[in-house]
């Protein structure tokens, strides 16, 4: 694929993936897991320090937790004690509007263990900068024996090749270049995607939205201040939002001492490149109220009001995922969420497949399964920032005067409203479904209505297998096997030796766990449910006597 200089070749991989960030970090995890030789090619010699997303949701926590990390995540970040409140500010020393208060890191593990209905589940959610996050993946990624990390290598060209695919790769300062043959490529490369752009994929939907926040080009700065603390009179809170005439902007606490992030939204004629740290410093001033002088550690700039979702996700042998596919505005923390989420329906799908008991119907549902995702989530993100970004500070907002606390007090009752509608979202985070999947058995019933803040547990086949805690004080998550589990729930259990027969004719992995007790017999309404590797409802029955279609269909043999 590539002329000129020397070139090393090596055909040493099963899957390549581009791109290490956390859609490629987890998928190397969850390929490495199952012991699939696999390559990271990351154009960055060292990882970036700019913590851009800063909550990682309740599902993902899942997954951390199904690959044994769940612990490593939630000690990083923001000390155990440390609240996780957002909270809302005319600025951040001046008038408090409105504040949705969450619990501590050491709080959500014990409070998990009490909670039901829409917030039964396993894990809350984290609040902690993506950096963190990415340290953590990294670790457990560079420690699977089949998996190589290559920081500093770029992708210059991939593309299919016979029976295979090529990728070419380049030392990001030009001094070696290979050419890598594999199975499989992904293109996690972010949102300006070479590999997408390589298959000729474009992105669809909306871009441009004006909004007075959270719609136009925004500037951030990541910086120390040891004084921060000392000079806000309000409770602590994770994040803070200015609500001002002047300058909005929100606020997320690093690490619950003395780094923080800022982000505000950049007036007609400012240009990020050209604000001197100076202007910097009296942007956030402008947004706290106060004079406060703080160290600059990194600038960022980014586009808020995306709402984009690639054509396609995949190309014969090469495919692709997380923001290569799919752009949000981050109002509702999702497009590192969903980018996780993109990783752990396709690692166990290829690996599969590169296993041998995969069928090719399992590697097609990928797309069909995560476009329809990626579309509701872009499409929830933009509700958010509709809802916090277009209501105009009204003029008296911070006035003296009882029009002013008349202001305020309609402010906050918006802003309360919003921040539950934007950060409790148990709906978004456990609804997500894959209904019109080939490789899900359908039973005839109809899922709950899909809501963002409320989520009804429910065992329809091709939604999240619903959680309880057992008997013995684990997560049912805890007892599922790596790859397909049958669960066996009530008290006498149903007959599962046909499935048990089924899989060891077609080598397929299923564990098998007895649930007793009626409650895990009402919640999931059978006798049995086959559980995906990734804790999708597969299928539910009472009768083992389709196993061995059954297992056809959800393992991609159609
Ligand atoms: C201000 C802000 C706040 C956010 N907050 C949240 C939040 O709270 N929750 C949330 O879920 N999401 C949030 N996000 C979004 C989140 O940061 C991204 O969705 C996430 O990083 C996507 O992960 P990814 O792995 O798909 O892509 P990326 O993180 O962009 O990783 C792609 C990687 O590919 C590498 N790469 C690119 N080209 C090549 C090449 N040719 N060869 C080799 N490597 C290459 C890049 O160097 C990069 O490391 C936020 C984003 C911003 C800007």
């Amino acid at each position: 694929m590539q002329s000129g200089n020397p070139v090393s070749k090596r055909q040493d991989c099963a899957v390549v993936i581009i791109g290490a960030g956390p859609c490629g970090l987890m998928l190397a995890i969850e390929l490495g897991r199952r012991g699939v030789a696999t390559v990271v090619l990351e154009e960055k010699a060292t990882p970036s320090r700019f913590p851009s997303a800063n909550a990682t949701q309740a599902r993902t926590m899942e997954h951390y937790r199904r690959l044994g990390f769940a612990e490593k995540v939630r000690a990083k970040g923001l000390p155990p004690d440390y609240p996780t409140d957002i909270a809302y500010f005319t600025r951040y020393t001046k008038y408090e509007l409105a504040r949705f208060s969450l619990p501590s890191a050491r709080e959500a593990r014990m409070i998990v263990k009490t909670l039901s209905g829409s917030w039964s589940a396993a894990e809350l959610p984290h609040r902690v900068s993506q950096i963190f996050v990415e340290d953590v993946l990294r670790e457990e990624a560079a420690a699977l024996p089949s998996v190589s990390l290559r920081p500093g290598w770029r992708m210059t060209a991939v593309g299919e090749s016979g029976t295979g695919v090529e990728v070419d790769a380049e030392r990001a300062d030009g001094s070696k270049r290979t050419t890598l043959r594999a199975t499989y490529a992904i293109g996690a490369d972010g949102g300006g995607s070479p590999t997408r752009k390589a298959l000729g994929y474009n992105l669809v939907g909306e871009r441009g939205v004006q909004r007075d926040f959270m719609g136009g080009r925004m500037f951030a700065i990541h910086f120390r201040s040891p004084q921060l603390y000392d000079v806000l009179p309000h409770a602590r809170a994770w994040m803070y939002w200015a609500v001002n005439r002047d300058r909005r902007g929100f606020m997320a606490s690093v690490n619950g001492r003395d780094e923080f992030t800022f982000h505000t939204q950049l007036k007609p004629g400012e240009q990020p490149e050209q604000i001197p740290d100076a202007q910097a410093k009296a942007m956030f001033q402008t947004a706290l109220g106060a004079k406060l002088d703080v160290e600059i550690i990194a600038r960022s700039a980014w586009h808020a009001g995306y709402t984009l979702v690639a054509e396609k996700f995949q190309s014969g042998r090469v495919f692709l995922g997380g923001d290569a596919v799919h752009l949000f505005t981050p109002t509702g923390g999702l497009g590192y969420n969903t980018a996780v989420e993109d990783a752990v329906n396709l690692g166990w799908k290829l690996a599969a497949v590169l296993n041998g008991w995969g069928g090719p119907a399992l590697l097609d549902s990928y797309q069909i399964e995560r476009q329809a995702i990626a579309k509701r989530n872009t499409g929830y993100a933009r509700t958010f920032a509709d809802s916090v970004g277009l209501l105009v500070p009204p003029a008296e907002l911070e006035d003296d005067s009882p029009a002013g606390e008349a202001a305020r007090k309609q402010a906050g009752d918006h802003f309360n409203y919003h921040a539950r509608f934007e950060f409790n979202i148990p709906g978004i985070t456990f609804g997500g479904r894959y209904d019109r999947s080939p490789i899900i058995v359908a039973d005839g019933t109809a899922p709950p209505p899909d809501k963002p803040n409320e989520y009804a547990p429910t065992a329809c086949p091709g939604g999240r297998a619903p959680h309880l805690w057992l008997a013995d004080g684990r997560s049912l998550y805890d007892a599922l096997g790596l790859e397909f589990t049958l669960l066996q729930l009530g008290e006498r259990p149903a007959d599962d030796t046909p499935f048990r027969a089924a899989a060891a004719a077609m080598n397929i992995p299923l564990a098998s766990v007895h649930v007793p007790g009626d409650e895990a017999r009402d919640l999931y309404q059978a006798d049995l449910a086959l559980i995906r590797p990734d804790q999708i409802v597969a299928w539910r029955g009472n009768t083992p006597a389709d196993a061995a279609s059954v297992l056809r269909r959800t393992a991609g043999h159609l």
